[in-house]
């Protein structure tokens, strides 16, 4: 058997300080130019390729880098510009930001990651033409500094399948540009080319398995061309493996962490004796070191199952944190258990040398979680959490004791974010003002916002959320079991990265978190002022969740210290709690099978957090997409109150699936859309609320915006809160 080698599938692009994050904004405000900023960007190229090569892969990817979304240099590779886009300066970051004449590319999430990618355009008449440079430079300019890289590429079918619309009659045009690209890198050099398929790990239809084999059929037969990986990641592959195995493409790559089925399934079709295999056994999408003994033993097996094994992580890199030596201030037991993109190429590694008889490094012992034998019990014993009335009586109860108009206005939670409310935070963070100093700045900021919302009109009011850096780290800072850093920026598209927090152990709530806020705010006012939590779902899928154990039990820990918290704001005199759930859709399965285990957990962790309040506590949730329908008897489930949605861009499409779904619980469909500057007019409010005030129960129907208005400014936000009261007091008067 040959020896065991090395590679990763992708790696970090932002760089260790954010560089590339700094220089795209810098060369959007003009103050960097477009020859910097490519500097900047091979740069970072280099020092990628050397630390990864000097690491100890035996094969490094190029072409993994991106100056904004690996998705839109694909659509630019092929030649797919639309047509509103031609002749531009920038039409590359036009396409992913729009300008004021030209709507952007739609943005949406990279499967059940927190990447968003841009969605390609394909009308019918598209006509593929190839634009190399790309793949071809960054190859070239690797193999310059000496080092032979695999490029990687997004594979046709998922290129097609990610667009928009989908016409899989675009295939064979499609495919003919990646054999050209491919004779050409070829003809530079190139050894090896990574082909990512991962719409392979979600249900794939006769049709879409019968393209697969037609493409793969073609590229492999191409007279020249590099070796050929098709990689896969975030599941199980299922009948794409067979088919796969029966075209000529050299390697295939595989997710043995999302999908540790594809094991069996690998057995089940005799192995791959004429192929390379590349084994994702480090786990790419999460923090946790490798359990090298677990890792060698799996490897073991696959090595019986493939002509030559690859030792590899389970998906790019991409969606860690870059390196845990930035990291100062984490608590050493946790620290201990954690690896970062850098520490898993070690691991890879690590793992082939191993595997090809250097003793396997000791590494420290493994660590433990923290067990909180307290919360167990409590979660043991809490069998029936849900003790409300049918939420028709309890409506009515609510009624009663609120006393709130039909069509009752609220915002959804965080007020614009002023620069001295962010100065504030920092200062407190520097240690240059003092906890009491920056509770009072924080308590006038929440007497400003509650002294806006009287004077505007607004029934139900909310303090603003000026206390809060984000909605899960907040409370992440506040829980036990959970950890923040401070250098782990991940992207989440463009120039956007995020710091996701890190739940290490058993999660429990030290101390209230919210009410002398909440309470604060509702000393002020005689109006009703809503509690503000993030929901159990959001504080996982935000997060990296410990894997030693199920996700529904996590999912439990955080419901129980959201049911105290819950449990105080109402013993506090809070009549309203609003528990935010904008990820539930996002963490939905790639597989439809398994959509419905995980609802059952997902809705009844929400149901343990909120049902244990008295029947007149009104719960509200919020969610902001436009795919309500797909899910709307989830939301149902969850058994809030009201729940507030996202409705503006997608045109209240949601009305028509209230109606044919019987929804009967309280809705704010978001009338204006937060995301724009753009102040909507009365007269528009007022149509919108028209509409939907014929569709749904006036004394159900909410008025509201269709997300927090944390990243907009005082001036537009209150023009838009003025114009929606006002909306809302004349459908009103109208009914
Ligand atoms: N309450 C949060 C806010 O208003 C909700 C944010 C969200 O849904 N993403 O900021
Ligand atoms: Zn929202």
């Amino acid at each position: 058997m040959s020896p065991v080698t090395s590679t990763i599938s992708g790696y970090p692009r932002i760089g260790p300080d954010r560089e590339l994050k700094r220089a795209v904004e810098d060369h959007w405000a003009g103050r960097v130019d477009a020859a910097r900023l490519q500097e900047i960007a091979a740069g970072l190229r280099e020092r990628t390729w050397r630390e990864l090569s000097a690491a100890g892969l035996t094969t490094v990817p190029s072409n993994t880098f991106s100056l904004y979304d690996h998705v839109l240099d694909t659509i630019v590779m092929v030649g797919a510009i639309p047509e509103r886009f031609a002749g531009l300066a920038e039409p590359y970051f036009t396409m992913a930001r729009g300008d004021e004449g030209v709507a952007p590319l739609e943005m949406t999430k990279w499967f059940d990651t927190n990447y968003h990618y841009l969605v390609p355009e394909l009308p019918p008449e598209t006509r593929f033409r190839l634009d190399w440079s790309k793949p071809l430079a960054e190859y070239a300019q690797a193999k310059a500094l000496g080092i032979e890289t695999r490029p990687v590429l997004l594979g046709p079918l998922s290129f097609l399948l990610l667009a928009k619309p989908v016409d899989l009659g675009l295939l064979d045009g499609l495919v003919e540009v990646y054999a050209e690209l491919l004779e050409r890198l070829a003809a530079a050099g190139v050894a090896e080319v990574q082909l990512d398929e991962p719409v392979l790990a979600a249900d794939r239809s006769e049709r879409e398995l019968a393209a697969l084999r037609r493409a793969y059929d073609r590229l492999g037969d191409l007279p020249s061309r590099p070796h050929l990986l098709v990689s896969t990641y975030f599941g199980e592959i299922g009948p794409a493996l067979a088919i796969l195995a029966g075209t000529r493409v050299e390697a295939i790559g595989l997710d043995f962490v999302a999908g540790p089925g594809n094991l069996e399934a690998l057995a089940a079709i005799g192995g791959l004796p004429d192929k390379t295999l590349v084994a994702g056994v480090v786990d790419g999408r999460n923090v946790w070191r490798a359990d090298q003994t677990k890792a060698l033993s799996l490897c073991a097996a696959l090595s019986g199952l493939a002509d030559r094994l690859v030792v590899g992580t389970s998906c790019s890199l991409l969606h860690v944190p870059l390196d845990l030596d930035a990291e100062t201030g984490l608590d050493p037991g946790v620290r201990a258990r954690l690896a970062f993109a850098k520490q898993k190429v070690a691991e890879v590694v690590a793992i082939g040398a191993a595997l090809n008889g250097s003793p396997a490094p000791a590494g420290p012992p493994p660590a433990h979680p923290i067990v909180n034998a307290r919360v167990r019990a409590r979660l043991d014993a809490l069998r029936d959490p849900a003790t409300r009335l049918p939420h028709a009586q309890r409506l009515a109860i609510q009624r009663r004791s609120l006393g709130l108009p039909p069509l009752a206005t609220t915002t959804i939670g965080s007020f614009p974010q002023t620069a001295d409310v962010r100065h504030a935070r920092a200062a407190l963070r520097a240690g240059t003002v003092t906890p009491a100093e920056y509770d009072d700045r924080m308590r006038a900021e929440i007497a400003r916002v509650i002294a806006l919302q009287e004077e505007i009109g607004l029934d139900v009011l909310v303090h603003g959320e000026p206390e809060r850096n984000d909605m899960v780290q907040y409370f992440a800072e506040l829980l036990d079991g959970y950890a923040v850093t401070e250098h782990g920026w991940v992207q989440s598209y463009g120039s956007r990265c995020v710091r996701p927090p890190i739940l290490h152990g058993d999660v429990s709530r030290p101390e209230p978190m919210t009410v002398t806020w909440a309470t604060y705010a509702q000393s002020l006012t005689r109006k009703p002022v809503k509690g503000m939590l993030t929901g159990p779902v959001t504080m996982l899928a935000w997060s990296f969740v410990r894997d030693d154990q199920p996700l529904p039990d996590t999912a439990r820990q955080v419901a129980l210290a959201l049911r105290d918290e819950i449990h105080d704001l109402e013993a506090a005199g809070i009549q309203i709690i609003q528990v935010d759930e904008p990820a539930l859709r996002e963490l939905l399965p790639l597989r439809s099978a398994d959509r419905e285990p995980y609802l059952a957990w997902a809705v009844a962790a929400f149901r343990l957090a909120t049902g244990g309040v008295a029947d007149r506590t009104q719960i509200h949730t919020h969610m902001c997409y436009s795919e309500f329908g797909e899910i709307v008897g989830a939301i149902g489930d969850l058994d809030a109150d009201v729940s507030t949605v996202e409705a503006a861009r997608s045109r209240m499409e949601l009305l028509d699936d209230l109606r044919t779904s019987g929804f009967g619980r309280g809705i704010g469909p978001g009338v204006w859309d937060i995301h724009s500057p753009r102040v909507p007019s009365t007269e528009e409010l007022t149509t919108a609320l028209r509409r939907a005030a014929s569709s749904v129960d006036a004394t159900l129907l909410w008025v509201n915006p269709d997300c927090g208005l944390k990243t907009r400014d005082y001036p537009e936000t209150e023009a838009s809160l003025r114009n929606m009261v006002t909306a809302a007091q004349r459908v009103r008067a109208e009914i």
